[in-house]
């Protein structure tokens, strides 16, 4: 089947979504005039006033944004060609001598570039769009041609008179990538960088035109980037049948939130000097009519995408708190729920007092919530609304733990900033400890560190008794995973709980 510009997935996520939704159109200025029909189409006068006011802004400033000034089909920053002009070279190299046999699309984005843009200033953020222009080219071969597509998102059009295949593909990709991520010089400070890459073998299309192989390289590229930074995708049929599910999806999700199809699922932590439960986390679970139960990382995409993470949030704590008092009035002991807060969650203004009312609604003290940040939110944080609220958090007296430590680059500083009171040590440095040496040092380290920061330790993802032994041994203060209980919906884990306390006590 032919897909069109109409039918591309617009709510997909990733910083290259937006760039579906004006893939038909030759230049980025057409962003606006889409948004501003958008915000009509929805009836939001909000939207509208903003997308007026904002529009000389736009047009003047931005330079992570579509090209504003142009000669003929240039990019005025690095003297690539746009959008229009790459979408004729495939569509030449389509119709060439070779036809579609190995022809492809190529898309190339810098990963974190809002954070480039935050902490440098303009001119440097150019200097690195520029450079980025020119390691790629000197990567291609004369045939190839390169665009800029708009603000940190490059586009490749292969020639077809190379051998291009999957593998020569990826290895292609990879080599750009390396040349992509070799630091870049700033006067005193180095930048690094690193790129996802997402690309589309004409073969792998029905009779694709131009626009058409480029947009299927622009949904493997988003479908890089949901696999972290520095990845690379090749677009399949699979991939186009995932984001078709994830859509339809998406037309679900608001109903399954009103109608309570999405609730908490509670794994145990336990303590590991003590063998007690001191906890719970909480993890959304959606029950879906027909596909059963849908774990995370299908659906969270697809809420974040809609807008409704803080709708989930309002579950996640409803469903903790609910258990912990059922659980207290059963006579059970278990201190405080876990629930994983996402940024976007975070930046709500409102997120302090939501919260203290759902405390005092059910009679609970902010002590038996924990509030579970990412990593990667806490690092690099500048001033900003997350910053207020997850101190005004701690000052409201709710517990901070730091989840999925080891992988997202916090420093030091912003564990003490933050109040966090406990780390999570993630999953990656706790699988196989018991017989990785590397895993040993680099946890015991990680323990140390808390140890003398004066700051609790919880271990991820324990699933075999040889690795609970281990971190017993190192010092780990708390574990949590398969190797203890699984995520259970609430019965069950009361039933669980039963029959944990009914064992003789003894450490983990
Ligand atoms: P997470 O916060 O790191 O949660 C731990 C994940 O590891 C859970 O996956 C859990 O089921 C899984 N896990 C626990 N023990 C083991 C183990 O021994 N071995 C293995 N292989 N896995 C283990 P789950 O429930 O699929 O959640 C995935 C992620 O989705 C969570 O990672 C969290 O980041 C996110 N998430 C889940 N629920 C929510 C939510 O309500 N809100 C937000 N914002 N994120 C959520
Ligand atoms: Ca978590
Ligand atoms: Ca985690």
């Amino acid at each position: 089947m032919r897909s069109t510009a109409r039918n591309l997935p617009l709510q997909e996520r990733g910083p290259a979504r937006a760039r579906l939704a004006h893939m038909a159109r030759p230049i980025g200025l057409a962003v606006p005039p889409v948004l501003l029909l958008g915000a009509l189409i929805l009836g939001d006068k909000l939207g509208v006033a903003l997308v007026v006011a904002a529009l000389p802004l736009t047009v003047a400033t931005a330079v992570g944004r579509p090209i504003l000034t142009r000669d003929g089909r240039r990019d005025s920053l690095t003297g690539l060609g746009d959008r229009a002009s790459l979408t004729v070279a495939l569509d030449r190299m389509l119709h060439g001598a070779g036809g579609r046999r190995a022809v492809a699309a190529m898309v190339i984005e810098i990963d974190d570039f809002k954070q480039i843009e935050q902490r440098h200033d303009r001119a440097a953020v150019e200097q690195v769009l520029r450079l980025m222009g020119e390691r790629l080219q000197d990567g291609l071969r004369g045939e190839d041609a390169l665009s800029r597509l708009d603000g940190p998102c490059f586009g490749i059009a292969l020639a077809s008179d190379r051998r291009l295949d999957l593998e020569a593909a990826i290895q292609l990709g990879q080599r750009l990538q390396q040349a992509a991520c070799e630091p870049i010089a700033i006067g005193e400070v180095q930048v690094f960088v690193t790129v996802s890459v997402g690309f589309a073998l004409a073969l792998r299309l029905q009779q694709p035109g131009g626009a058409e192989l480029l947009q299927a390289a622009t949904l493997a590229l988003i479908e890089a980037q949901r696999g972290g930074t520095a990845t690379i995708r090749s677009y399949s049929e699979a991939m186009q049948h995932r984001v078709s599910i994830r859509n339809s999806l998406c037309d679900e999700i608001a109903a399954a939130l009103d109608r309570g199809d999405l609730t908490a699922h509670f794994q145990p932590q336990v303590s590991v000097c003590d063998g007690r439960i001191t906890g719970v986390e909480a993890l959304a679970r959606w029950h879906h009519p027909d596909r059963g139960l849908i774990p995370p990382a299908e659906f969270l995409p697809v809420i974040e995408q809609a807008g409704l993470m803080g709708r989930l949030g309002e579950i996640m704590v409803q469903d903790g708190l609910n258990a912990l008092r059922l659980w207290d009035a059963a006579g059970l002991n278990v201190p405080q729920v876990a629930v994983n807060f996402s940024q976007s969650e975070l930046a709500d203004p409102k997120l302090i007092d939501r919260l203290a009312w759902e405390l005092d609604r059910f009679d609970l003290s902010p002590d038996r919530l924990v509030i579970e940040v990412l990593e990667t939110v806490v690092a690099h944080r500048i001033e900003d609304v997350v910053v207020r609220n997850l101190s005004g958090l701690a000052g409201l007296g709710c517990r901070l733990d730091l989840d999925d430590f080891g992988t997202g680059h916090a420093a030091i500083t912003s564990i003490r900033r933050f109040s966090i009171q406990r780390i999570k040590i993630d999953r990656s440095f706790v699988s196989r400890i018991d017989i990785d040496g590397e895993q040993q040092k680099m946890v015991s380290a990680i323990l140390t560190m808390a140890d003398r920061l004066g700051i609790e330790t919880l271990a991820e993802g324990v699933e075999t008794k040889g690795e609970r032994e281990v971190l017993a041994k190192l010092g780990c203060g708390h574990v949590q995973g398969f190797g203890i209980a699984r995520p259970m919906p609430r019965p069950e884990t009361e039933a669980w709980i039963r029959s944990f306390e009914a064992q003789p006590r003894r450490a983990v």
